[in-house]
């Protein structure tokens, strides 16, 4: 009989349940599908006019998104820190916006107020999503929906470095397209108790961001290919290494898919130290050797040699 109860009981609670996450999902769906709309809607607008006006603000959205970031990172390399990346990206780009909303009305005669919702990591560590609320007014016309826009990061300067290392406390110069990090990465790995830290005394890496072009990167060991990749500093996709925003807040590692790039050594003390990649010498610390590959300067661990095709020594 009690028995018999709690069956009932637990029919009921597991139905309210059901319920309640399946309604969560059709209210998250039904909002998904308005801000798709909507940011979809501009090309279905009837005037050409207004249609012309809303494109063209959001192509412009791109690149400031893109300016916003870049002020973003100068801070970085102007001695100051930062604690919310994507906050202060917001506040930048809320006021380029009241600019060229000013600018649009001038122009077009047209009302738009906006508000950038959010700017967010993306399945590309080599992209920045915005989402801007838009509500705009000419003539009798209105629309008022949700702007996206992907903002690239490539040729921007890796805020890394100058987060982990900030200028006030540590000697690190940038010149040219290169970072040398003189004696600020041997200190920073002494005090993180990484043993033969003196290896990275005077290591470089390249300052701008810019895409590998040699995907996939097994292929790193074939000929000349990590030379080339080397001499022009290129960044790698990696799931382990942090994107742009989480870099902006100092940290080697984050949830989102990621890049790095090869911290080279040029006082090699010992064949063993921390590996070379920039997630593990900011954050993981585990160990890797030298390379057989005629290049000095990498210490790779197993797993990042197999990752671009490299042979150690040995
Ligand atoms: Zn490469
Ligand atoms: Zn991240």
């Amino acid at each position: 009989m009690y028995s018999k109860l709690d069956n009932q009981g637990n029919l009921i609670t597991g139905t309210t349940v059901i319920l309640v996450v399946s309604l969560f999902l059709i209210v998250i769906f039904v909002i998904n599908s308005i801000n798709y709309i909507e940011s979809e809607n501009i090309d279905s607008i009837e005037s050409d006019n207004f249609r012309y006006i809303l494109q063209d603000y959001r192509s412009n959205l791109e690149q400031l998104g893109r300016d916003s970031i870049a002020e973003e990172t100068e801070k970085l390399y102007h001695a100051h820190f930062i604690h919310d990346s994507r906050g202060d990206i917001k506040k930048i780009l809320n006021n380029k916006l009241k600019d060229v909303n000013a600018e649009y009305k001038k122009k077009y005669g047209v009302d738009i107020r906006s508000e950038v919702i959010s700017v967010e990591s993306t399945d590309s560590p080599w992209k920045v999503l915005f989402k801007v609320r838009i509500k705009a007014d000419k003539d009798s016309q209105q629309f008022d929906g949700v702007l996206e826009s992907n903002s690239s990061i490539e040729g921007l300067k890796d805020p890394l470095p100058y987060a982990k290392l900030p200028k006030l406390r540590y000697n690190i110069q940038h010149e040219g397209d290169t970072i040398y990090y003189f004696q600020s990465l041997s200190q920073y790995l002494r005090q993180n108790n990484v043993e033969s830290y003196n290896s990275y005394l005077l290591a470089t890496a390249p300052l701008t961001i810019k895409k590998c072009p040699y995907d996939p990167y097994i292929h790193h060991g074939d000929g000349d290919t990590l030379k080339e990749c080397l001499k022009r500093g290129y960044f790698h996709e990696s799931a382990d290494g942090s994107c742009y925003l989480c870099r902006l807040d100092g940290k080697g590692v984050c949830p989102h898919y990621g890049m790095e790039v090869f911290i080279q050594t040029h006082t090699l003390s010992d064949n063993e130290t921390v590996s070379c990649s920039d997630h593990v010498v900011f954050h993981d610390h585990y160990p890797g050797r030298k390379l057989n590959s005629g290049i000095n300067s990498l210490i790779l661990d197993d797993s990042h040699a197999k990752k671009y095709g490299l042979v150690h020594d040995g």
